[in-house]
């Protein structure tokens, strides 16, 4: 399988091929072998529809230890509907790997419900910024053990107005070890996130 000689774990290649994913596209090509191997931050242009989602999910997923319990992975997106097919992707993608546990939190869905969701073992978070902050403030769940941060959609999240919740957000992940951002655009806007939450040595894919 070329997902095989890039890196991706022979069990997760299982669950590529049940979805039909054989055969990487253009970006999944250049960064799953970079964040596999290397894993620094990375800067990428993607539009929607080209495979980002396994391009960062893939190896997202095999940098979380499921015996570790805590939070591991966060991945913030603009819309509910992009955090929801988010999650949906990753969870097909782990269906024959050891247990990793995904919970998407948006806006709009039954805060209780995800409190109460929040005491199970839950390796990566897909959100919305601003139900992930108001979540934090509830004490539902913290971002102390994060090591993997991925911004999907950064110009739509930042037109959106989400800057202040995102750099809060990145500030609650201290310990981050690297920041992954997909963007299809890079206004101004997007090149002060960068410069302000990102490391000078960010890879550069477009
Ligand atoms: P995305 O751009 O991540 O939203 O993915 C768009 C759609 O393409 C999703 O339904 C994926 O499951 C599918 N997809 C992702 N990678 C591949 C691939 N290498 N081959 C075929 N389909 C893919």
């Amino acid at each position: 399988s070329p997902f095989k000689d890039l890196g991706v774990p022979e069990d997760m290649i299982r669950g590529l091929e049940e979805l039909a994913i054989t055969k990487p596209t253009e970006v999944q090509l250049k960064v799953i072998p970079f964040l596999l191997q290397n894993g620094g931050d990375l800067i990428a242009q993607a539009q929607t529809g080209t495979g980002k989602t396994a391009a960062f999910g893939l190896p997202l997923l095999s940098k979380m230890n499921p015996k570790h319990r805590d939070i591991q992975g966060l991945v913030l997106a603009p819309t509910r509907e992009l955090a929801k097919q988010i999650g949906k992707q990753l969870f097909r993608f782990t269906k024959y790997t050891e247990k990793i546990f995904v919970e998407v939190l948006t806006g709009g869905d039954d805060m209780d419900r995800q409190i109460d969701n929040l005491r199970r073992p839950t390796h990566i978070v897909v959100a919305t910024p601003g139900r992930l902050l108001d979540l934090i403030e509830r004490d539902a769940l913290t971002l102390e053990f994060v090591r993997y941060v991925v911004l999907d959609e950064a110009d739509e999240m930042l037109s959106m107005g989400f800057k202040p919740q995102l750099l809060d957000i990145l500030k609650l992940a201290a310990m981050r070890r690297s920041t992954w951002l997909f963007s299809a655009t890079f206004p101004d806007a997007i090149q002060q996130l960068i410069k302000g939450c990102m490391s000078a040595q960010a890879h550069n894919i477009q």
